[in-house]
Parts: C-alpha cells; sequence; structure tokens
C-alpha cells in the first residue's frame, strides 16, 4: 500500500480511536465515539484533530473500505502537512481491518 504524498511518509497512528458509522436514508453519517486522549491527537487549538476532521469532512477523508459489521469501527489516522496551519493540513483516515492496511501495518510490525 503506498502510503507516501508528495515524497512525505505518513506516520499512522493506532492508538484506538473508534468511529460509528449510521446509514440514514441514503448517506453514511460518520462520528468519532472515542478517543483515547493521547497528546498526539491533540494540536495547537483542537483538542482532538481525529474529531475536527471528521466533523468537517466526514467520510471525505476515509481512504479504507471495510465490512461494516459493528456499529462502531476502530481506525487508524494520519495527519499530513505542517500543524502549524490545520487548515492546510490533510487528516486521513482508514479502518483497521481495512485488508491492504493490516496487512501492511503487520508487515511494519513483523
Ligand atoms: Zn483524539
Amino acid at each position: 500500500m503506498d502510503t507516501a504524498v508528495d515524497g512525505q511518509e505518513a506516520s499512522w497512528h493506532t492508538d484506538g480511536h473508534r468511529v460509528s458509522l449510521r446509514l440514514v436514508k441514503n448517506e453514511i453519517i460518520v462520528s468519532l465515539v472515542h478517543c483515547p486522549d493521547t497528546d498526539k491527537c491533540s494540536v495547537r487549538e483542537v483538542s482532538c484533530v481525529v474529531k475536527h476532521f471528521i466533523d468537517m469532512y466526514g467520510l471525505e477523508c476515509n481512504v479504507g473500505s471495510v465490512y461494516i459489521t459493528s456499529p462502531e469501527t476502530e481506525i487508524a489516522w494520519a495527519l499530513m502537512g505542517d500543524d502549524f496551519d490545520l487548515d492546510a493540513c490533510q487528516l486521513w483516515w482508514i479502518p483497521s481491518e481495512d485488508e491492504a492496511f493490516a496487512s501492511w501495518l503487520d508487515s511494519k510490525i513483523s
């Protein structure tokens, strides 16, 4: 899996953030339901940058695919860009169970 953007390698955090996915008519609504409160996701004035981006962009910053088998899904996330200016950053998240991501993560760990 290619995780580099503009030559910059994304560093993915698998620290227990969880989202809930709800189907509302023809739309899937995503919301952050659990933040482990590590200082990694606290950036400048935003206490949880994952929540910040999900509230603002929803599924647009999801880069994975997964069968939704439970109401809550654990995600991994990566913040790209200079966090001096959050508006210029991109946050990506991906369900931890995404097949490509899971095997990529395995290969990094082992
Ligand atoms: Zn958080």
